[in-house]
């Protein structure tokens, strides 16, 4: 088997005085997509970012390796230069140049048929949208096409894609699938983040975030599975996270999903 493109080893970061991420572990492979499921709070944009290497997000021990690199220490341009590429949950704020001139940015002279091509792909028609200034007169779903094509457009080998599913006006399932599934037959590993477990099933993998860490990985099938089942009913109990795991309700229930990690955090991190 090919060896992953992204690893992160037991990757811990700290943020106001609470772990946010707990030992996270994961692996992704090249020319797949990989989703990472996770209720909101659980972590997951904490993670793209620190896989980025966005400001602040500098983690307090563990590793992310990249295509042999070691990330740790470099700048967020470097990481971007070695091929990881984020479109974030909040689309970028555009400064009013052209669509098509800033989808073709991270290229070096782009011609007039690729950025169509870019923009087709995110169901755009490049003869309406090309001359059209990237500002505030966008609706919420153009701007994530435009975000979106702008990272098809750099074909970075590790596009970290955060909720491209939420907001308003919101892309549709089909719309996403048709989009990654290209990027990734074109040699993008794609890591797409979603609360929403009805998108698990386009990827070739799926990992479960709770609490900071993630606790399954696994085919789409057995971590929707493991979601629907030992995840969501929590949601009921306990709210969306973050969940106080000082609560003895709330342990007892972790406990008895079999989440031990819970109980190790318990013992090795309670002060
Ligand atoms: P997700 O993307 O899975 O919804 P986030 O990574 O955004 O989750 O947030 C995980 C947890 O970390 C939440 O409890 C959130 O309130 C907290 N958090 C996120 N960013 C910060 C920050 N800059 N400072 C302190 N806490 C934060
Ligand atoms: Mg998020």
């Amino acid at each position: 088997m090919a060896e992953p493109i992204l690893r992160v080893e037991d990757l811990w970061l700290q943020r106001t005085q609470s772990d946010i991420l707990q030992g996270v572990n994961l692996e992704i492979y090249p020319g797949t997509v990989h989703v990472l499921l996770g209720l909101n709070g659980s972590g997951k944009s904490t993670l793209a970012y620190t896989i980025m290497g966005c400001e602040g997000y500098v983690p307090d021990s563990g590793r992310i390796l990249f295509d042999g690199h070691d990330l740790s220490g470099l700048s967020v341009t470097e990481r971007a230069k070695l091929g990881i590429t984020l479109a974030w949950q909040e689309p970028a704020r555009f400064e009013g140049i052209p669509i098509g001139k800033y989808v073709g940015l991270g290229k070096e002279k782009p011609s007039k048929d690729y950025v169509s091509s870019m923009l087709e792909a995110v169901s755009l028609p490049a003869k309406y949208y090309g001359y059209r200034a990237a500002d505030a007169t966008l609706s919420g779903g153009e701007r994530k096409r435009v975000e979106l094509a702008a990272v098809y457009a750099m074909k970075p080998k590790l596009a970290i894609l955060d909720e491209p599913d939420s907001g308003i006006d919101v892309l549709t399932v089909g719309d996403i699938g048709m989009l990654i599934r290209r990027m990734a037959l074109e040699g993008t590993a794609v890591l797409l983040i979603t609360h929403n477990d009805g998108i698990v099933e386009m990827a070739d993998a799926a990992s479960l975030m709770c609490a900071g860490a993630v606790v399954f990985t696994g085919k789409p099938y057995e971590t929707r599975r493991y979601f629907s089942t030992r995840c969501m009913p929590h949601i009921e109990s306990f709210g969306s996270q973050p969940w106080d795991i000082t609560q003895p309700e709330v342990q007892a229930a972790l406990a008895s999903n079999g989440e031990r990690r819970f109980l190790q955090v318990e013992e090795g991190k309670n002060d």
